[in-house]
């Protein structure tokens, strides 16, 4: 036995990390294995006493009716330390603990070890015993009640895993987390551990660099583009972007497509010289070192900005789908080359951030009422951000593209 290592103890002081209830069942547990009674009994419980405590001072004061039997004993010593109800965990908080397990699984988590009741397990089937726990504490084990919130968040992986099964109940939902197939687990991490290994050498190829050369950049992006046009350098005048909603855009001339009556279009024309318009200067997001603003400098033209025919178009699409797999939180930085879009006017000219062509401010961009004219959200602050911290730089060395309004007649006249 080693009723030593777990002989209880109790000071009464209100610093116990025991309740004087559950200690005195713990004392008497040991205690009736020793087979005494009556007085013999409760004077047993002196050698659970520590000295110079509020509890060993209560004992000493006890007189031998209050010893006399360990039921009397016992109802003295509760009316002594009296057991405290725990505050409860109301109905709101045990809902709201749920709903804030139910979103915190991530892809990242998954593969990885948690200890969970002192065994090490799986992260998401820690995740599904600790939801079936707290939704069984709110009352809705057998309910979906909450339910669309962790499946709306559960990690794509898991969601894969979980296809074809049916749940109607966090019950059900959590049991098929904890089964989902290992193989689909492990495909998640290798997969993760490949984006970070590719971000790592990237960066790592990058770091050493003091000058504006980020070719591997623009390299890793380059191979993997598609078509004949991943290092076309930026023509001074690059045709139109041949958005699908806009037909026969790419390289109309000017005029000479024909517009529906009373539709007003926009397309980009050849442009014709210098740049003479400039958009409205936004402070960049975070003051860059001039070192950063040297390699910035460097960067602006390393992707391939393709050329505006179907082929370009595509190799613009992988180009932003390999941005958004390699930068997968997709936080636009000055050092993540953002690709642009083809028939875009190039980054630091004064372009609009709305539609990224030159000829006017973003207040006064001509389609800012027509969305698909725009640039995406990432594009747009890539080129805030170098133009913030570069400025127009070359707004007067590089042509402008501007956008070509057809009247309704038929007839274009250059903006
Ligand atoms: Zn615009």
């Amino acid at each position: 036995m080693q009723q030593q290592s777990t002989r209880p103890t109790f000071r009464g002081d209100g610093q116990d990390t025991i309740s004087g209830k559950n200690f005195l069942r713990s004392v008497r547990h040991q205690i009736r294995a020793l087979n005494l009674t009556g007085t013999d009994e409760v004077n047993a419980f002196e050698d659970y006493l520590v000295e110079g405590t509020p509890c060993e001072e209560w004992w000493e004061g006890l007189s031998a009716t209050d010893k006399a039997t360990w039921d009397n004993f016992a109802k003295l010593f509760l009316a002594r330390w009296p057991s405290v109800t725990p505050t409860q965990k109301t109905t709101a908080d045990k809902i709201r603990a749920l709903c804030a397990h139910a979103v915190a699984l991530t892809e990242d988590d998954l593969g990885t070890k948690v200890m969970l009741n002192g065994v090490e397990v799986e992260a998401h089937t820690a995740w599904a015993v600790t939801a079936l726990r707290l939704a069984a504490e709110a009352g809705k084990a057998s309910s979906d009640e909450y339910l669309v919130l962790a499946e709306g968040a559960l990690p794509r992986s898991i969601r894969r895993g979980l296809r074809g099964t049916t749940y109607t109940t966090w019950q059900d939902l959590t049991n098929a987390v904890s089964k989902v197939d290992p193989m689909i687990i492990k495909d998640a991490m290798e997969e993760r551990q490949a984006r970070e290994e590719t971000i790592r050498a990237v960066s790592a190829r990058l770091q050493p660099r003091t000058t504006t050369q980020p070719d591997e950049l623009a390299a890793a992006f380059g191979r993997m583009s598609m078509g004949p046009a991943a290092s076309q350098p930026r023509a001074a005048a690059t045709p139109a972007r041949p958005a699908p909603a806009r037909p026969a855009a790419a390289t109309a001339p000017v005029g000479a497509a024909p517009t529906p009556a009373g539709v007003a279009r926009y397309v980009r024309p050849q442009a014709q010289g210098g740049a003479t318009n400039r958009a409205g200067m936004r402070q960049p997001q975070q003051e860059l070192t001039p070192a950063e603003k040297e390699r910035l400098r460097g960067f602006i033209d390393s992707l391939p900005h393709h050329a505006n025919d179907a082929q370009g178009v595509a190799a613009w699409e992988e180009q932003k789908r390999l941005w958004r797999m390699q930068y997968s939180d997709g936080i636009v930085r000055w050092d993540r080359p953002y690709p642009l879009q083809p028939g875009t006017a190039p980054v630091c000219t004064g372009e609009c951030f709305k539609c990224g062509m030159n000829g006017h401010m973003s207040v006064d961009c001509p389609v800012r009422h027509d969305r698909t004219h725009w640039i995406s959200r990432g594009e747009s602050d890539w080129r805030h951000l170098c133009m913030g911290a570069l400025g127009a730089f070359r707004k007067d060395t590089i042509a402008a593209v501007c956008w070509l309004e057809e009247s309704e007649n038929g007839e274009g006249s250059s903006t």
